[in-house]
């Protein structure tokens, strides 16, 4: 049985106050069935690592630099993101890919040097909604999976987590609908199949795209759901636990 992970996606929102609130209010909160991940703004890592009691909950970076170290000003190196106490990393997510060049040769580059370091990658796959209108989902998640996974050997592939985003429900309100969602994630697990039943078979899918405290327990039901990547409703504790909470 594949355990439960919800991951907060701040993005570039909150405060170091709201980080130091979040932290407290998960600090008296035992979740027995789930792993709680939460990416803070880089700046805050620090802060939020400080103020959090429970070991239990895991800190992640949004996103990692494709080098090693160097003259790359304003990037942030999986090694310094492992310093301050990130045992996760997000990559490729839909922003990244759109806002800031991010082509899948890139996003495998920054998945092999976050393994490299010993860290997990969160990689977020997902179509578009021109694409999914154009029948294509299959072949951009497919496409996008693969060229994760190219550069990491079998091993590191086995402690990766996805996370299907389709684009057209992030921070829109409108989420996929369970049936929708276990659809691309059956897809994604089938796909895994091909590289190997033991890997396609532990390999944790979250869903992420408007997973509110009212829509979570019907996605996370879902037999190919293994919890969520939420980014608005994990800036208020109290949903953003609600939502941790409602993992099947
Ligand atoms: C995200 O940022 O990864 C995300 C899914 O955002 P939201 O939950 O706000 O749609």
């Amino acid at each position: 049985m594949r355990r439960s992970l919800v991951a907060g996606n701040w993005k570039m929102n909150g405060s170091r106050k709201s980080a130091l609130e979040l932290a407290t209010a998960l600090g008296d909160v035992i979740f027995e069935k789930t792993d709680v991940v939460i990416a803070p703004p880089t700046p805050h890592l620090d802060a939020m690592r400080s103020a959090l009691t429970s070991a239990d909950v895991l800190l992640a970076g949004q996103d990692c630099s494709e080098h090693e170290k160097g003259a790359y000003t304003g990037e942030t190196s999986v090694l310094m993101l492992r310093e301050l106490g990130c045992s996760h990393v997000i990559v490729g997510h839909s922003e990244r890919r759109q806002f800031f060049g991010d082509s899948d040769q890139r996003v495998a580059l920054k998945v092999s040097r976050v393994v490299a370091a010993g860290l997990i990658p969160i990689i977020c796959v997902g179509e578009t909604l021109l694409e999914r209108q154009d029948s294509m989902t299959e072949k951009v998640i497919e496409r996008q999976v693969a060229a994760a996974l190219s550069q990491i050997h079998d091993k590191a592939k086995l402690s990766m987590i996805v996370a299907y985003e389709p684009v057209w429900a992030i921070g829109t309100g409108e989420s996929a609908n369970p049936e929708q969602a276990q659809k691309v994630h059956l897809l994604i697990r089938d796909f895994l199949s091909k590289y190997d039943v033991v890997l396609s078979e532990s390999t944790r899918i979250l869903y992420g795209g408007s997973v509110k405290s009212d829509n979570a327990a019907s996605l996370f039901a879902m037999p190919d759901i293994d919890g969520g990547l939420v980014g608005g409703a994990s800036l208020d504790a109290k949903s953003f636990i609600n939502i941790c909470r409602s993992t099947a």
